[in-house]
């Protein structure tokens, strides 16, 4: 027998190796193994067994790494689907399927030494800087293996047993599986009764999950006599639901019942929820449900805040079948779950399920071809539907599911939207606080009740500007203003973090304008003014600024929960699922800011965000009240917010994609080039254009755009152009820009990104 082999160092090619007699029995598609390589030995993945090979002189493979094999078939044919759509190598495609700590994993996971981080003692020690760096690194990780540590800092084990020394880390082999919730004690709860809405969509999903299941067992005895059909009417796809659930419509509850009911059926559940959801509280509710009873079962967690250790053990707890339950950021829809019926997305509109490096994947869109293929029903949940997942389900592709009222139905909020123009009038200054939103933040004020103030927008004021000269302070390496970070006096570039001292007079030497004006507002300036406004108010800001360490999110959240805060300001950060009984006011301070930004997605994105925030406000038994200010207040995404109308804002945005042949109507492949050397890049990207005419030529619906500068034509001192291709079947497209790229010859200093189907245009 012969194992055909992806190598970790090798893109785009498989070489093949003789199976060593004794290890006949354990090679299997998606084994990772080690082979030699030239003089070395490197990891790889087999990705087919063969009995014979065009090439002699064959030799053995080493050794396999991990029992049972890490890579599952199906996981497998769903990374060869991505590197075949997303134009990438399949090896890249690998990377993502395997979370890191469980594909460097070598010698299984006993009996290795772990380096973790001891609570906090007394006085900390002194230490040299050797000790210091090796220190920051530990604290870094909390939790790492003293091989992975010694090749992370380049030290020696000995350092390290200083630090241990000085009581600030054990060195201890790990045994006991790590549970990063181990020391939390959660209390089982029952299934709800369903409200008509609820119940009206679990049974939908709860037969087609039943058909899948039918139609799995139709296929072992026909397995067994040898007849098997053509593989596509072998496993017909199982349903794609759209469940459209306003907030606080009891989606959760939905999801809960259904993972029952799939684990009823000896299958198991994916759920991915957006990395920023991914709560504490969100696992809690999962884990509730199934920690005990019949059904019980572990649920296994997947996010980028677990450390390596608790990854790996998460991950293998689900690959021998112990979890059938996964949560997950966007990876964790490769989870080795077998047999899975039921996946679920939440906030499916989310932009972070699209991964911004290759592979350049979207974990909803993995979803629903995952589902397809495993038979496992897929539910796609949200308020906001992406205007993708809409349209599939309005042509029928997709089921619609509806709950358009919240539990107990309990009203939407009030929203008023505050014309700003007309507030701005009488007042100088930035516009912050119209006086119909700072009179509602009184009186809510002093009915003691909780207010959420929003602002997409970090830093105090947006850029720098000599009234003088004109001079405006830019980023050295971006195409982007600097801005204003008054607590630290600096001027902050929030594409690459350069930071320079903030000047008190114009820098142009040719002006030195002592009166330098900071203009455009942040986060900071409104918490300023609210602590003017209103003294007595307990004020909270939370945005990346503040979130320096990740206990900090937690502990906002938990002080605004508790009452110790009156009035919460942040970005995007708290838009997000939060659930806050007492919060009756929300304010959008700037509803415009992510209106007027060079995407196609604009309007969509600030509908979403509207209604997201405004989703915030009256959860409890007060009804909420939210104010929208805005400079373009009868804009139809504010507008259509205002009145919790969805449908009416689909309607509206489709007609302009199809007028402009935008997604959800087309698909588009954006190419992006890239280089320290402008010209050279610009002169690049108009060759790019002529070849790829050539060789898609007569390419039947082919909208073919630039090159243009891209939105953002310079980031981190890289000059940026792109070509925008769209089309209305992207495999085709898709598998001949792969061939391109393969014979295409750019120079060394330049670089050229494919991305299909993006999300982030700039
Ligand atoms: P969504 O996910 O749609 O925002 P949730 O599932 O979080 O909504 O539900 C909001 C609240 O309503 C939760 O506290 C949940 O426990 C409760 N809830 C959901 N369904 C029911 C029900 N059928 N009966 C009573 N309470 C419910
Ligand atoms: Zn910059």
């Amino acid at each position: 027998m012969i194992a055909r082999v992806t190598l970790e160092i090798a893109l785009r090619k498989e070489f093949d190796y003789l199976i060593p007699p004794d290890l006949a029995g354990e090679v299997t598609v998606g084994s990772r193994v080690k082979v030699p390589f030239g003089p070395r030995q490197v990891l790889g993945c087999v990705t087919a067994l063969v009995a014979e090979s065009p090439h002699t002189n064959l030799r053995p493979l080493a050794r396999v790494v991990g029992r049972p094999s890490l890579v599952t078939p199906r996981v497998l044919e769903l990374a060869r689907w991505m590197a075949d759509y997303y134009c990438c190598p399949l090896e890249t495609a690998l990377r993502s399927v395997l979370p890191e700590a469980v594909r460097r994993e070598e010698a299984g996971w006993r009996e290795r030494l772990f380096v973790r981080v001891l609570p906090p003692a007394g006085e900390p020690p002194k230490l040299t800087k050797r000790q210091a760096e090796v220190w920051n690194v530990i604290e870094e990780w909390r939790e790492v293996s003293l091989q992975e540590l010694q090749r992370l800092t380049g030290t020696t084990a000995e350092t390290i047993r200083r630090l241990e020394d000085k009581g600030l880390v054990s060195v201890a082999p790990q045994i006991s599986e790590r549970d990063p919730y181990a020391h939390e004690r959660i209390l089982p709860t029952q299934p709800l009764t369903l409200n008509a809405d609820q119940s009206a969509a679990l049974a939908k999903i709860m037969a087609a999950m039943d058909g899948a299941a039918k139609r799995s067992e139709d296929e072992t005895p026909r397995m067994e006599g040898g007849k098997r059909g053509p593989s596509s009417s072998f496993h017909p796809p199982a349903s794609v639901f759209l469940l459209h659930g306003v907030t606080g419509s009891g989606k959760t509850e939905v999801y809960l019942q259904a993972i029952a009911h799939a684990l009823a059926h000896g299958r198991g559940a994916i759920v991915l929820v957006p990395e920023i959801s991914l709560t504490p509280q969100t696992v809690e509710r999962f884990k509730a449900r199934f920690c005990s009873g019949p059904l019980q079962t572990l649920v296994a967690v997947l996010h980028s805040h677990l450390s390596v250790g608790e990854r790996h053990d998460e991950w293998h707890k689900i690959r021998q079948g112990r979890a059938r339950i996964v949560i997950g950021a966007r990876s964790a829809i490769f989870a080795p779950v077998e047999p899975l019926g039921l996946i679920v997305v939440d906030e499916e509109h989310e932009h972070s399920y699209k991964q911004e490096e290759a592979p350049r994947y979207h974990a909803r869109d993995v979803a629903v071809l995952r589902g397809q293929r495993e038979g496992a029903v897929v539910v796609l949940g949200s308020a906001t539907p992406s205007l993708e997942s809409y349209y599939n389900a309005r042509r029928g592709k997709y089921a619609l599911l509806e709950l358009p009222v919240r539990v107990d139905d309990q009203k939407m909020p009030v929203v008023r939207v505050v014309d700003l123009r007309q507030a701005n009038r009488k007042e100088k200054g930035p516009a912050i606080f119209s006086p119909q939103l700072h009179s509602a933040i009184l009186s809510r004020l002093e009915r003691g009740e909780q207010v959420i103030l929003f602002l997409n927008r970090r830093g105090y004021s947006t850029s720098l500007q000599c009234p003088q000269c004109g001079y405006v302070a830019g980023c050295p390496h971006c195409s982007v203003t600097l801005t204003y970070h008054r607590p630290r006096q600096t001027l902050l570039c929030h594409i690459c973090g350069y930071e320079a001292a903030a000047p008190a007079a114009c820098p142009n030497p040719k002006c030195r304008h002592p009166g330098i004006r900071y203009a455009g507002l942040g986060t900071q300036r409104v918490e300023e003014t609210l602590a003017r406004l209103f003294p007595h108010a307990r004020v909270q800001r939370m945005d990346s600024d503040i979130l320096q360490r990740k206990e900090d999110y937690r502990r906002i959240l938990g002080d605004f929960r508790t009452g110790k805060i009156d009035i919460l300001i942040g970005t995007q950060m708290i838009a997000k699922g939060l659930h806050f009984p007492n919060v009756t006011l929300v304010g959008i301070i700037h509803a415009d800011l992510s209106l007027h930004v060079p995407d196609f997605r604009a309007g969509e994105r600030t509908f979403q965000l509207l209604t997201q925030v405004a989703g915030r406000a009256g959860r409890g038994d007060v009804e909420g009240e939210v104010f929208v200010q805005s400079f373009t207040p009868f804009h139809p995404a504010i507008q259509y917010a205002r009145r919790h109308d969805f449908a009416g804002f689909y309607e509206q945005e489709i007609e302009f994609r199809e007028q402009l042949k935008y997604p959800p109507v087309t698909r588009i492949a954006l190419l992006t080039l890239r280089g320290r050397n402008e010209d050279k890049v610009k002169f690049a990207a108009d060759h790019l254009r002529r070849e790829l005419e050539k060789t898609l030529a007569g390419g039947g619906d082919l909208i073919l755009a630039g090159p243009g500068p891209a939105p953002l034509l310079r980031a981190e001192t890289f000059y940026r152009y792109q070509l925008m291709l769209r089309t209305r079947q992207m495999r085709p497209l898709s598998r001949a820009l792969a061939k391109f790229e393969e014979t295409l010859a750019l120079p060394d200093d330049l670089t050229l990104t494919i991305d299909i189907d993006p999300v982030d245009l700039a």
